[in-house]
């Protein structure tokens, strides 16, 4: 993520790609009108990205991500674990509410992919915590949340490196104590994951350079 400063016109794309989002709406599944749509928050770029699967009933009433029951655990514990919210952005798979708060669709994900992937490329994060399976499907197909959450990957998305942080859906800690505790304890590993990947970044970086300086 270099040249942060230089990105602050990021701030206009974000705004357009919403805009842009908003007026594809009778194209899009689940959504009627722009108002059903609930765009990301935060800023852009942002140190770290979260990404859950859709806006349930009060997300769309507000249309604000993670606001309802499993979005305040999810406040709650980035909070806890003292993450500066504004370093954070929230998103979404799909950008509106699947009815009773079904799951997402193969097709359903497909039409808001492009969206989300200019959202990420915008965005820019250092990491990528995706939260359920439908994030972390996205990054890393043919895996079990069970066996990789809390663990970081470096993957390949879109030609670019990216560090991608699987865990739990917040609603599934709300379902299951011993979740919630796996949901809370990979938080707490945030700060050092991001120290590491900053480290790992400026070695990359150098070794750049060096390449560059052989001939
Ligand atoms: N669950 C999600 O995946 N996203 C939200 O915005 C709310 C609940």
């Amino acid at each position: 993520m270099q040249n942060r400063e230089a990105k602050s016109h990021y701030l206009d794309q974000l705004k357009k790609l919403q805009s842009d989002l908003e007026e594809a709406v009778k194209d899009l599944p689940l959504a009627n009108h722009a108002k059903d749509i609930v765009h990301g928050e935060g800023i852009v770029p942002a140190k770290i990205m979260m990404i859950g699967e859709a806006p349930g009933y009060n997300e769309s009433v507000q249309r604000r991500p993670f606001v309802g029951r499993s979005g305040q655990l999810l406040r709650q514990v980035i909070q806890d674990v003292k993450l500066p919210i504004n370093e954070v952005y929230i998103s979404n798979i799909v950008k509106a509410r699947p009815p009773d708060n079904r799951d997402p669709s193969p097709e359903e994900i497909l039409a808001y992919k492009p969206f989300l992937d200019l959202e990420i490329e915008l965005v820019d994060p250092l990491l990528m915590v995706t939260l359920g399976r439908y994030s972390m499907a996205k990054f890393l197909p043919d895996v079990f949340i069970s066996q990789v959450h809390g663990r970081l990957h470096r993957v390949v998305w879109n030609e670019k490196l990216l560090y991608v942080l699987p865990m739990y859906h917040p609603a599934a800690g709300l379902r299951s104590t011993k979740v919630k505790e796996s949901f809370v304890r990979d938080f707490e590993k945030i700060h050092k994951i991001i120290q590491w990947v900053e480290h790992r970044q400026q070695v990359d970086e150098m070794k750049e350079e060096v390449v560059g300086a052989i001939f």
